[in-house]
């Protein structure tokens, strides 16, 4: 895939870049290196005052990289700054709670005794230079996820940034710079996915962290297990959005809508599969149907519109053969499922209902504004069918009976279980996924201290 800038919205290419060379990625490497020597050193607070001057900058810088990513990706403009807002956020959170996050543990008395020590304590020191490889569909959020509790662990980023979106990729790395950051704290290696095997077989590169495809994490884990390298995956997901009867069953439907189609349908956490309980399966189907055709579909950079193009040719390919397959195989499209003429790579919020088991829309991942209903008899079937998914990223269900709130958190297999609202991240919580979904956590305490040597320090 060429480095370059694509409008999704028309398929102009507008800027194209030469991917950077060896002798460039060795100069890169070896400024990492040298840069975490001291780097991780320095004090708490001289790294959160950095990260708040870099979410100063970032709010200041709002606007144009809000259009930045629209244009290279392809996500409504309104949803590109909110995406600013949250990573601004996420740096200011990490700022203020490295500190506690990663203070030194004391065991309990009784075990430092029983182990022999006048005193003992664990404490969290950084891994040194982290490989991100990083997905376009929230190209700010999702590298500043991983980069904030990098840089506040005493740890050095080398973005890989997605091929589709390289102007935001350099936007980052200027951003760390002219908040203060030494050049070596954060940089953007400009290279295809090809490159990734040789960086992170590197010395230099002590752990690596890929959010992307499932093929991407397999390849990107395999290396790193050849190395023995600590990975963290955020792979894909197809998270079940559960209605049982006490629900309020319009509120569900609305919320639905937005579940599904934010940031066009391209999201990991997006809802994907609808598991409607069968006393109250009408009406959702009706309220959600409703929703899904009154979307204002159209030109991204416009401040109204809903949904905006797939990010690439391919994607909208994908997503078109997955209902035309399901359609052939029985299932029937409510809304939606055919491509528009005109340039761009649209394609209109669909509800494909009466899916099984067997067809590909159930098994795989729906990349786009596609949702999938089902039926459910009872609470015993909603579960069976949310599982039987070979993802596990996060989970929704509505509810207003605890029992049945207990019921699904003990039972759905995902790292998110949303009651009576959709799934969003927050910097405080943890945020990962089970079975094919990937493995390790980012965000919250679990994921700062997920690139960190966890050290033992015993005194005789
Ligand atoms: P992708 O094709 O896997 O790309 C993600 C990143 O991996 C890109 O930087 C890509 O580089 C690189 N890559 C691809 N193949 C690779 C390989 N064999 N070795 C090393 N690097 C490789 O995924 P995508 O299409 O951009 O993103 C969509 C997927 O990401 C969806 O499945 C979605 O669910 C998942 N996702 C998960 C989360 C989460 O937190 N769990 C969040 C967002 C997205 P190039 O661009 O140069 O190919």
């Amino acid at each position: 895939m060429p480095i370059a800038t694509v409008n999704p919205a028309n398929g102009e290419t507008l800027r194209t870049y030469e991917a950077m060379d060896a002798e460039e990625i060795e100069r890169r490497l070896q400024l990492a290196e040298a840069t975490f020597r001291t780097y991780r050193t320095s004090s708490f607070a001289d790294r959160a005052r950095l990260l708040n001057r870099a979410a100063e900058l970032l709010d200041d810088a709002q606007q144009d990289i809000a259009k930045v990513m629209t244009t290279e990706m392809g996500k409504p403009v309104k949803q590109a700054r909110a995406e600013a807002a949250k990573c601004a956020k996420a740096m200011r959170w990490y700022a203020e709670h490295a500190e506690s996050l990663l203070a030194d543990e004391e065991p309990a008395a009784y075990d430092v005794k029983d182990s022999g020590a006048s005193r003992a304590l664990v404490r969290y020191r950084p891994l040194g230079p982290v490989l991100a490889v990083m997905p376009w569909n929230f190209p700010l959020w999702q590298v500043v996820r991983f980069a904030a509790p990098a840089l506040m662990a005493g740890n050095v980023g080398l973005l890989k940034h997605a091929s589709n979106v390289p102007q935001t990729a350099l936007f980052l790395e200027d951003l760390f710079h002219q908040a203060g950051f030494t050049q070596g704290c954060f940089q953007t290696l400009l290279v295809g996915s090809g490159a990734v095997d040789e960086i992170l077989r590197d010395d230099r590169v002590k752990a690596a962290t890929l959010t992307g495809s499932e093929p991407a994490g397999r390849a990107v884990a395999a290396t790193a297990g050849d190395m023995v390298k600590k990975t963290v995956l955020e792979l894909g997901g197809s998270d079940p959005y559960i209605v049982m009867p006490s629900a309020d069953v319009d509120r569900a439907a609305e919320i639905a809508v937005t579940a599904r189609v934010q940031n066009n349908g391209q999201s990991c956490i997006a809802a994907k599969r609808f598991i409607v309980h069968t006393d109250v399966y009408d009406r959702f189907a009706e309220r959600f149907v409703e929703g899904m055709k009154a979307l204002k579909v159209g030109d991204p950079q416009e401040e109204d519109t809903e949904v905006g193009p797939l990010a690439s040719e391919q994607g909208r390919t994908d997503l078109e053969e997955l209902v035309d397959d399901a359609r052939r195989s029985g299932a029937s499209v409510l809304c939606g499922g055919q491509r528009p003429d005109g340039p761009g790579w649209y394609y209109p919020p669909t509800v494909v209902a009466d899916v099984n088991r067997e067809m590909r829309i159930h098994r795989e991942e729906t990349f786009g504004p596609v949702a999938t209903l089902y039926r459910a008899a009872d609470l015993d079937e909603a579960v069976l069918i949310a599982n039987d998914s070979a993802f596990g990223l996060s989970s929704n269900v509505w509810t207003r009976d605890e029992a049945e709130v207990d019921r699904f958190v003990r039972d759905l297999e995902a790292g998110g279980v949303y009651v009576n609202g959709m799934t969003a991240s927050h910097p405080a919580f943890p945020f990962g996924g089970v079975k094919r979904s990937g493995y390790g956590r980012e965000l919250s305490g679990h994921g700062i201290r997920e690139f960190c040597n966890i050290t033992t320090v015993w005194h005789g």
